[in-house]
């Protein structure tokens, strides 16, 4: 695949600032329509992001639940409440619509300690008019004018074009073996803010395209599957190499990076499956198997999450074999669950044509 020579990219739509204050930042909680945050001229920074790479996750789940916080409540959550408090953000905008209740009364809360809530909903049954007026509500929240959709459509265009990388950083994941599971895992989930400045983004995408377009292809035993949200447990993909396991495929992290072609913001956040019923991501985590030769899944949980479920329908569907893994804070993977991955990939050797 060839690209335009970095030099001779321009970013038109993209008016990005060097170093972001608070007041032009706005946190996502999800993946939201970030072209209409960049075209009312605000940065989105994905709390996920900030909380589980700080230096410390696990102690900024400890703060919020010092601040009250439930212990029998979703991690992810948590951390977002604190990444908040640790970077000044007042204005974040919540998936009402398309996430879980768990964001839903985190709004809620945020919006008693003063912070500006911005709602934005994925309508159930993916009905393009009623997400049409979810850009519009959006728009407005933010301030924008009449020609900032028009505009958000050309930021479209300038992100799809960085977007199209780390789509090549996938392909070379499964089809070359360049990438590693968890370089995979990175790139995918940054897609969610660019890092908050595109053109940095793309420039880093294009030093490690051409930096792992040298490498000698990885070798592996078996291939797996990554479904679910992505994991709050560090070391899983490094347990998995060692083992002789690459993991080819990112479920949810591929999907916010947009992996199917569209013209438009509405056809593509009507094509993005994480926020709708769980059909269309059977029907792609089904392709993707068949397309990227995989044995079998991990299908990741988070405790006290309402996904969880989902995972009698993918066993039901996929008709690879399944292991469940359930962590709950933030820390590395102790030793049950390394016995039980070690387990399921001595059972997928074993069914492996030699
Ligand atoms: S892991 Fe589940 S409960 Fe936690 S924020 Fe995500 S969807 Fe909500």
């Amino acid at each position: 695949m060839e690209f335009l020579p970095f030099e001779t990219v321009t970013y038109p739509a993209l008016l990005v600032p060097e170093k972001p204050t608070p007041d032009i930042s706005v946190g996502i909680t999800s993946t939201v329509p970030i072209e209409i945050v960049f075209a009312s001229g605000y940065v989105p920074v994905d709390l996920n992001n900030i909380f589980i790479t700080d230096e410390d996750p696990a102690h900024l789940v400890e703060r919020a639940e010092a601040s009250g916080l439930p212990r029998n409540n979703c991690a992810w959550i948590k951390g977002i409440y604190s990444a908040i408090k640790k970077l000044g953000i007042k204005k974040v905008i919540g998936v009402v619509e398309g996430d879980c209740s768990n964001t839903f009364a985190l709004m809620e809360l945020l919006a008693t300690e003063g912070l500006e809530i911005i709602p934005f909903k994925y309508p159930y049954g993916r009905q393009a008019g009623l997400l049409q007026k979810s850009f519009h509500v959006l728009v407005s929240a933010l301030g924008g004018e009449e020609t900032t959709l028009r505009k958000a459509e050309e930021v479209k265009k300038e992100l799809d074009r960085i977007r199209t990388l780390v789509h090549e950083i996938d392909r070379l994941t499964w089809q070359e073996g360049k990438v590693t599971g968890e370089e995979n895992h990175i790139w995918n989930v940054s897609t969610s803010d660019m890092m908050g400045n595109p053109v940095l983004f793309e420039r880093k995408a294009r030093i490690f395209l051409e930096e792992v377009r040298q490498r000698e292809p990885l070798r592996e035993r078996i291939r797996l599957g990554f479904i679910g949200v992505p994991p709050i447990c560090g070391g899983l993909y490094g347990f998995l190499e060692e083992l002789g396991v690459r993991v080819v495929f990112n479920e949810i992290q591929r999907q916010f990076s947009m992996p199917y072609p569209s013209k438009t913001l509405l056809e593509q956040y009507l094509l993005y499956t994480y926020p709708y019923d769980i059909q269309g991501r059977v029907d792609d985590t089904r392709n993707e198997i068949k397309r990227r030769g995989i044995q079998g899944l991990i299908h990741y949980v988070q405790s006290f999450c309402y996904r969880n479920m989902y995972d009698t329908i993918f066993r039901r569907t996929l008709g690879v074999p399944i292991l469940t893994l359930e962590c709950d804070r933030p820390g590395g993977i102790d030793g049950q669950l390394r016995t039980r991955i070690e387990a399921f990939v001595e059972m997928l050797g074993k069914k492996a044509p030699r």
